[in-house]
């Protein structure tokens, strides 16, 4: 969300003890230069234009080995539920040490992942068969490159520095998720979108370049830009990184951001400006006043708002806001909202808003916050799994076109008010979509879904590995009935448009748990995985970048 926000559930907490804590509001070039940086050095023609991209490591790389103190944290990311047992993990400071990294895995036959901020949802960086971890989390520098007009992103720059070094050196920003943690390297390949979408796209909207660390069929690794100039020959990698998701190609070193409507020379003109400040509100329905009627007007009116007024020029692209239906034993359904302040009639429009989903029920929302923010100050809340450092979570996803289906609405309430499950932090994580969003073509970038007004996850935290199958079967369950007219899943339809592959859930290739017969892949990318295969074939034609659910070579 590039602009404040985050939001979160509730905090997490076991199926055995649940703990009640307080909901967060936060929420919410060179055209084709082929970098000749191999494992054997810098190549001297190129040298001059690899030598901002490949500086001299002031930091030496690190590895750390299981015997190593370093070694319980790093082999673990933000989901608890995934720990890896790998050889090494090199901690890499420069796109030289990646590409000797990389060189050293192919060449000793060794399987590899790399990692950036560590918040994928499934075991991509994980998996038992993974040798060596390539982290990427000291990579982090933000600067503006002069020479492609673009801001510089290494891959392990968090959100929260990316949106705090980007505002006080520039007053620019981009619009991206809203978890601060989340970082740059696997988030804006993947499609990243959050609070601010609405009002500027996504983050791959203002994506202009990527270096990436690749391996040829030969066997050498090489680092190579690829940009969206018309006429760079390694364009369609680019397009892979517009929504590609990570873990598919080689290793991103760097991304370059511009925005396709910037002009001249001026930094502060190459990205869009966020709010100066932004209206904050929370307001929850309290279960024990939630017939299932009132639920379902709620979720009625709520669904009905987003389809009538997510349009690109809407005056409400400026609001964005999570509905959070909790698991009844959290106490309420929650609204979350955001506005930017400075549009006209900012507060009438928020209270527009809040009033229309509330509208017809016959009860008034209890208002747990109300209050006008400095956009900046509010980046930074933590996203949805909280502060908390040993959370587990699984999460399925949802892109909605229009309103839910009765069928969806009353399966939802099932769920969430089921006796025989018990978590204050299980819940459907509804935002707000739309907007600027649906301005871009569908084949423009690698995220097809152009025009969807929600996008929502089916959600649980917890903490203890005891309970992991509790709270994933009712994840499952709650999703499956939701889409059972289609399989179990969203198929796209005139209702539903798939998933969101930043959101990785390996059930859609599931035939347990997707029996629709629509294959994960065009769940993700719908007819864009064709195109995204052969990208793969001709960038990684020996298929080391693989994951459960990695694109297949054409
Ligand atoms: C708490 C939380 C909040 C979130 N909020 C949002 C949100 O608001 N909006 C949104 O769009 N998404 C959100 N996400 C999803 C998030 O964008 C994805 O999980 C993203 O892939 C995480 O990137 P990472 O670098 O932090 O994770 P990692 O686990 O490091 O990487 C995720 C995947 O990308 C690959 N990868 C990482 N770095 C690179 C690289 N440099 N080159 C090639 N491949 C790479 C990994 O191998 C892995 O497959 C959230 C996730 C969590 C856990």
């Amino acid at each position: 969300m590039s602009s404040p926000m985050s939001s979160p559930a509730g905090p997490p907490t076991t199926v055995r003890k649940p703990v009640h804590r307080r909901t967060f509001l936060s929420g919410t070039a060179v055209a084709g230069g082929a970098l000749a940086v191999t494992a054997a050095g810098i190549s001297p023609a190129t040298a001059a234009a690899t030598a901002r991209a490949d500086a001299p490591a002031a930091v030496p790389a690190v590895t750390v080995r299981p015997s190593d103190r370093r070694y319980a944290d790093l082999r673990r990311g933000t989901n608890q539920r995934w720990v890896g047992s790998p050889d090494q993990i090199v901690l890499a400071t420069s796109t030289g040490d990646v590409v000797r990294a990389v060189q050293q895995a192919v060449d000793s036959g060794r399987r590899l992942a790399v990692r950036s901020g560590g918040h994928c949802y499934e075991d991509f960086t994980t998996h038992q068969e993974i040798a060596v971890v390539l982290d990427l989390s000291r990579m982090d520098d933000i600067s503006y490159d002069e020479r492609r007009r673009a801001f510089s992103v290494q891959p392990g720059a968090a959100l929260g520095r990316v949106y705090d070094r980007l505002y006080k050196g520039w007053g620019v920003y981009l619009p991206a998720g809203n978890c601060p943690t989340v970082a740059a390297g696997g988030h804006i390949q993947g499609g990243g979108y959050g609070s601010m979408s609405r009002r500027d796209g996504l983050a791959v909207d203002h994506l202009y370049g990527i270096e990436i660390v690749v391996v040829q069929a030969d066997g050498t690794a090489r680092a190579v830009t690829a940009t969206r100039e018309p006429d760079d020959p390694h364009r369609e990698l680019w397009w892979a990184h517009t929504g590609g998701g990570g873990g598919n190609f080689g290793v991103v070193t760097r991304y370059w951001l511009r925005s396709h409507d910037a002009r001249g020379d001026d930094p502060t003109a190459q990205l869009p400006t966020p709010p100066r400040e932004v209206w904050l509100s929370e307001v929850a329905w309290p279960w024990e006043q939630l017939t299932e009627a009132r639920f379902s007007r709620l979720m009625w009116n709520h669904g009905e708002w987003h389809t009538h007024n997510s349009a690109p020029d809407s005056p409400y692209t400026a609001l964005f806001s999570q509905l959070k239906p909790f698991h009844r034993s959290n106490g309420a359904v929650v609204l979350d909202s955001l506005i930017d302040a400075g549009v006209p009639g900012a507060e009438r429009l928020l209270q527009n808003y809040i009033s229309e989903v509330g509208a017809g029920l016959g009860i008034q929302p209890q208002v747990r916050q109300y209050r006008r923010v400095p956009w900046l100050h509010a980046t930074q809340w933590p996203g949805f799994t909280g502060p908390d450092p040993t959370v587990r979570f699984k999460g399925k996803s949802v892109y909605a076109r229009r309103t839910y289906t009765d069928v969806q609405i009353a399966a939802a309430h099932h769920h969430l008010t089921r006796d025989d499950f018990h978590n204050p932090s299980a819940l459907l994580m509804i935002a707000s979509y739309g907007g600027a969003v649906n301005r871009v073509a569908s084949a423009d970038t690698a995220v097809p879904q152009r025009d969807s007004v929600l996008k929502y996850q089916v959600v649980s935290l917890w903490n203890d590995a005891a309970d992991d199958d509790a709270h994933i079967t009712w994840v499952r369950e709650c999703y499956r009935d939701m889409f059972a007219a289609t399989g179990g899943v969203p198929v796209p339809n005139e209702t539903n448009d798939g998933c969101f592959v930043n959101y990785a859930d390996v059930d859609l290739g599931d035939p347990r748990w997707n029996t629709s017969g629509v294959p994960w892949h065009d769940l993700y990318y719908k007819n864009g995985y064709r195109r995204l295969q052969k990208v793969k074939a001709t960038w990684d034609p020996t298929g080391l970048f693989r994951h459960a659910q990695s694109i297949r070579p054409a």
